[in-house]
């Protein structure tokens, strides 16, 4: 039995594993939950699955959540705190990292320190401390397993292959809500069109993060920190069917590639299970039926938001952290205020062209202060470019 804590259980991500606990039933265990103020699902989730604790990180929803779950042995938390027990809590084996942006590090952490083994999907947090994560994992001997679907793809692509043997991975792309429209065009778009995602149904600041494309920018970070790979052996080709997940090519000549639906259900049972394969009532892929798959290169000039992201990865030190801290900034005001869908790119690429120095310093990647600190100065330096846009 395989004892899961689900962090951001009520989440896109959250959601589809408990569907995944459902199938597998006699395999995953859910043994505690941890949401952020949607008191009311991790309620019912909590009477359905019957966790030895829920967290809730908004402690102005806790009396609801404790009101909800009265006479139930379960234990409520509350706050960061909360948090930091789901993450740590002694009755899980495994946790699902799968709650939002850098709010989701310090879980992730506890998690590693407690010995669990790591199903990630928060990539936003390996991203901007890959080098204290990876480092951490090492040290306490704690596996750390892609969710994202691109990342399963190269992690099954690589079963039973020699990881020296690996020349190049190439991360699919669907290209995002925006992938046929010019740039007088996407001067015009608003967040409810950045929403309407062609082919994956996720949580809205991902869902953002693939219309601009700067979600395949903190995949490429995120495909170096897990498999090691130099970044300019990482490739983006962007493929509007998604049903090719992502390629690994061999310095034999041989290319790898997996496909399936694109279902996440997949690459979560696939973490969860540890590569076990068992049978499930998902969808199937009909090759015939999908007719082509097609594969371009990325166009660059019309999705700047990408090229920052990757150029942060590739100075490296602390800047992807800062950057994935603008980005974050600019997501949330782009939903909430309508700043124009241009100015995250743009911003994105002026933040970089600006940044201090020490930002890339590598000696304090590694260090967990330095990494908020880096994160926080993006999110203030994304809001005063924000401010003086409304000044001029
Ligand atoms: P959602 O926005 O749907 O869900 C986020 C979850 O995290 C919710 O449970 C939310 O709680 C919780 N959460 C958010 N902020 C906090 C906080 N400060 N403290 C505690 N909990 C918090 O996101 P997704 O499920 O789409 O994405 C989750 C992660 O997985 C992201 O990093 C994303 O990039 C990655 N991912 C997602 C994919 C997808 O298909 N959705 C695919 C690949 C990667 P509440 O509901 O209470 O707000
Ligand atoms: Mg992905």
């Amino acid at each position: 039995m395989i004892n899961l804590t689900i962090l951001g259980s009520t989440g896109s991500i959250g959601r589809q594993a408990l569907e995944v606990a459902d199938w597998h039933a006699e395999r995953l265990r859910v043994r505690a939950l941890a949401a952020h103020d949607n008191w009311r699902l991790l309620a019912e989730q909590a009477k359905k699955y019957r966790p030895v604790l829920v967290a809730v990180a908004d402690e102005a929803v806790y009396p609801s959540l404790c009101e909800e779950l009265r006479g139930l042995p379960i234990q409520v938390l509350a706050g960061d705190e909360g948090l930091l027990a789901a993450a740590a809590v002694g009755a899980a084996d495994t946790a699902l990292a799968a709650m939002s942006g850098l709010a989701g590090l310090k879980p992730l952490l506890a998690a590693i320190d407690s010995g669990k083994t790591i199903a990630l999907a928060n990539k936003e947090a390996l991203v901007a401390s890959g080098q204290l994560v990876t480092a951490r994992c090492r040290e306490r001997g704690v596996e750390l397993r892609p969710v994202d679907s691109e990342h399963s793809a190269v992690w099954q692509c690589l079963a039973g292959e020699d990881p020296a043997a690996v020349e190049q991975l190439i991360i699919t792309c669907s290209g995002g809500a925006f992938r046929e429209l010019s740039r007088a065009e996407l001067a015009k778009v608003t967040a409810a069109d950045a929403l309407r995602h062609p082919n994956w149904q996720m949580g809205r600041k991902i869902t953002v993060d693939c219309a601009t494309l700067v979600n395949k920018g903190l995949e490429v970070i995120e495909a170096h920190w897990l498999f090691g790979v130099d970044y300019e052996d990482i490739k983006v080709a962007i493929h509007p069917q998604s049903l090719v997940h992502s390629l690994v090519c061999f310095r034999d000549g041989s290319v790898k590639a997996q496909l399936g639906p694109a279902d996440m259900r997949l690459p979560i049972a696939y973490a969860l299970l540890g590569r076990e394969r068992l049978p499930n009532p998902g969808p199937r892929l009909d090759l015939l039926q999908a007719g082509r798959l097609d594969f371009l290169p990325p166009d660059e000039d019309r999705f700047p938001g990408l090229t920052a992201m990757l150029d942060a990865g590739k100075r490296g030190g602390l800047l992807p952290a800062y950057l994935n801290g603008a980005n974050e900034a600019l997501v949330e005001a782009f939903l909430r205020d309508g700043i124009p869908y241009l100015f995250i790119g743009a911003s994105l690429c002026r933040l970089l062209e600006q940044a201090p120095s020490e930002l890339q310093d590598t000696a304090r990647a590694a260090d967990l202060d330095a990494v908020l600190a880096a994160d926080a100065r993006g999110r203030a330096d994304a809001a005063a470019l924000m401010e003086n846009r409304y000044a001029d």
